[in-house]
């Protein structure tokens, strides 16, 4: 896997750094030496995925989509409302992408219809999915966990959880199609333990690590990994709506092992792993890249 650090070559950088390694191994030859200076092929070069979840240039899914992209993956988008369609847009027309289109992860209609254009974008297969959604209002992600409405809950569910069920479905024929694939979502530990005003989000998070090891068993008989990462906290549009952020920020400086905050970066890298075929025999689990703040009592 390639690891180029903080510079996020566009395709062209790609091309240009191919380039250089191109120059050296003709340099090798000509020297008449015998090793020559092989070119480090990306880790996704040839993959076709689809990510959902860009709403802007902070978000973890562009992220992952970024590393996919340098590490040469052909790409689609999801994008949820008009708000965010330019800002997704513009964003995927710096990568070598194949599509971008609405998805309410909501709608059945929505999902079926996503997948069907990604069947024809990438010729009836797909290689990754990329499942980085979720929502809780806001009023919900305050104050008493006790208090959630029963309409709220199910909405923190359906989107945030049972989404990644109905995408994974939907891609499963396409995956098999290509021989196999890789799924990742995004969790947190809130769903493991209680994280003050993360609230019905925890819930939602709980039923996501559920799913992740279900939908494991279910697909690995068709070479379908399913997988998480769970982030430390990320500055992003999501995070921000958590009442409370920046204490949890603090908290993860004081106590983790490493006293120090992820980054979107930090956190696509654990993606690109899991979703590599360095990870080929790794499926149903959840990678913390979080600083090891997980590993603490206290
Ligand atoms: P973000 O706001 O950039 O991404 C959330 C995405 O969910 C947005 O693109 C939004 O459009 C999408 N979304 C919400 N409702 C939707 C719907 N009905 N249909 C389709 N898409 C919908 O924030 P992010 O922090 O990048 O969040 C990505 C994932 O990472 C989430 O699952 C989040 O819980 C998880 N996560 C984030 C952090 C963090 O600290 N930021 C930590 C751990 C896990």
């Amino acid at each position: 896997m390639l690891d180029r650090g903080d510079s996020r070559p566009t395709r062209i950088g790609r091309d240009e750094g191919r380039a250089a390694d191109e120059e050296r191994d003709g340099a090798a030859q000509g020297c008449g030496a015998y090793r020559r200076i092989a070119r480090v092929a990306g880790a996704f070069e040839g993959k076709r995925a689809l990510v959902l979840g860009v709403a802007n240039k902070r978000s973890i899914a562009w992220a992952i989509a970024q590393r996919l992209a340098d590490e040469g993956a052909t790409l689609a988008f999801t994008y949820q409302g008009d708000r965010i369609e330019k800002s997704v847009r513009d964003l995927a027309a710096t990568v070598d992408g194949a599509l971008v289109t609405e998805c309410d992860v909501r709608s059945d209609d929505d999902v079926g219809r996503v997948f069907d254009e990604v069947g024809t974008a990438f010729d009836g297969s797909l290689d990754v999915l990329v499942h980085s959604v979720a929502f809780a209002a806001a009023e919900d992600l305050e104050g008493r966990f006790t208090d959630t409405p029963r309409d709220r809950f199910w909405l923190a569910l359906d989107v945030s959880a049972y989404s990644l069920v109905a995408c994974a479905r939907s891609a499963e024929p396409l995956m098999e199609q290509a021989g196999g694939g890789s799924i990742l979502t995004m969790t947190y530990l809130g769903g493991e333990r209680a994280v003050p005003h993360y609230n019905v989000m925890g819930v939602a998070k709980a039923t996501l690590d559920a799913s992740v090891k279900y939908l494991a068993w279910d697909l690995g008989a068709k070479n379908i990994r399913v997988n998480a990462v769970s982030a430390g906290p990320v500055r992003t549009l999501a995070a921000r709506s958590i009442a409370g952020f920046p204490t949890m920020e603090a908290i993860v400086e004081e106590r983790a092992p490493l006293h120090r905050h992820v980054g979107a970066d930090d956190v696509a890298a654990g993606a690109a792993y899991l979703l590599s075929d360095a990870a080929k025999n790794v499926t149903g689990t959840t990678l913390y890249v979080d600083s090891g703040y997980h590993a603490m009592g206290m």
